[in-house]
């Protein structure tokens, strides 16, 4: 079995995905089998492990389905069936990394990073939404108000007034700066953002009013979603494109919605089966019989008791649970059983309790009650 992919990071399950990625670029860079000091295999193994983790939980869609799914769902994801030393060195995010890498250790010689005004995608946002357990039977759609950041619409994302902006005369467009410095160990070249364009490579006389210059605004969108049958709490749902918007023209980022379903007063849920309970009488239990018992759906579903039963025992009503996510057969309704013992019997019920407990071969004294022995004393 694979390690917890969190825990290869030493990152929290709610981490965001910068935490992950600077997780990532920490670990990458001390176990990097081209720098690391350990052992080539040690290092081999261990820069794999971290860089299949990271493919997962760097990837929204990914992540959702291996937090939903552990391994086994994401095993499933990749092509070839199972991860291999390739796979990684086409994910986008290498280049950075390994600039990362050599960038400090040779000096910038081998500096391949993107450029700072690449288009990148905006940050996801989260939003936890409460359900009913009666909706993980029938599913329930919810709107949600997610307030997010947007292209600005008056300068369609370009900070300047009416969209008129120029190529950025610091930068020449390219975002970055490059500061050199002699230091003991020789010439070391730093690569930092444009501090005139933001890195955006663009510049602008008189900035749009609206975003001020921004290029972004801040709006509240309106989103359906629909939260499916049978939903596991702590599930993510993910809703593409409804997040922040991206950068220098790259993708929105995604929305997700974390769903955590209610305790229920009368059902607990274990998967896809429900557990209740249901009072029933001693005769009933002896004799047989049958009680009703409410369904998560409200409505009464005819419990049949077998003679003989124990108190304690449960009894199944199939297919009265929850839903299978991906659809099927439904599963079942365990019922509980119990007796209600009463406090206060008629002088007739007693009569008849005692005659079946002598008959039961008990030892109950005829005469306990005061009122007995006085009757005995009065010789009535
Ligand atoms: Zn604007
Ligand atoms: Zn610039």
């Amino acid at each position: 079995m694979p390690r917890d992919y969190y825990e290869v990071l030493g990152v929290a399950k709610d981490a965001t995905s910068d935490e992950i990625k600077s997780a990532y670029r920490k670990l990458a860079k001390q176990y990097h089998p081209d720098v690391s000091q350990e052992a080539k295999e040690t290092a081999e193994a261990k820069f794999k492990e971290i860089s299949e983790a990271y493919e997962v939980l760097s990837d929204s869609e990914k992540r959702s389905i291996y937090d939903q799914y552990g391994h086994a769902g994401v095993n499933q994801q990749f092509s070839n069936g199972g991860f291999s030393w390739d796979d990684f060195t086409h994910y986008n995010d290498i280049s950075d990394i390994f600039g990362d890498i050599f960038g400090s250790m040779f000096g910038g010689g081998r500096r391949q990073s993107r450029s700072a005004n690449s288009p990148r995608s905006g940050e996801s946002l989260r939003y936890d939404a409460e359900i009913d357990l009666s909706d993980v039977l029938n599913g329930k759609s919810i709107e949600v108000s997610v307030p997010h950041t947007s292209n600005c619409p008056d300068c369609h994302g370009t900070g300047g007034k009416d969209g008129n902006v120029h190529t950025c005369r610091q930068c020449g467009g390219t975002g970055q700066v490059q500061t050199v410095r002699r230091t003991a160990f020789g010439q070391m070249v730093s690569v930092d953002m444009c501090p005139t364009c933001r890195g955006s490579g663009s510049s602008f006389e008189e900035r749009c009013p609206k975003c001020r210059g921004q290029g972004r605004v801040q709006k509240t969108t309106k989103v359906s979603v629909s939260i499916p049958k049978g939903v596991q709490d702590g599930s993510r749902l993910r809703v593409p494109g409804a997040g922040d918007a991206g950068y220098n023209g790259g993708p929105a980022g995604d929305l997700f919605v974390v769903v955590h379903v209610r305790p229920d007063s009368v059902f607990e849920r274990d998967g896809v089966n429900l557990w209740t309970g249901v009072t029933t009488t001693y005769p009933r239990l002896v004799l047989g019989g049958s009680e009703e018992v409410r369904t998560l759906e409200g409505e009464k579903a005819l419990l049949k008791i077998p003679a003989g039963t124990q108190v304690g025992s449960v009894l199944r009503i199939q297919g009265k649970g929850l839903p299978r996510p991906g659809g099927g057969i439904r599963g079942d309704l365990f019922v509980r059983v119990r007796i209600d013992v009463p406090s206060k019997v008629s002088e007739l019920e007693k009569e008849y309790l005692r005659k079946l407990d002598e008959g039961a071969g008990g030892a109950a004294p005829k005469s306990t009650g005061t009122k007995s022995r006085i009757k005995k004393k009065l010789g009535v």
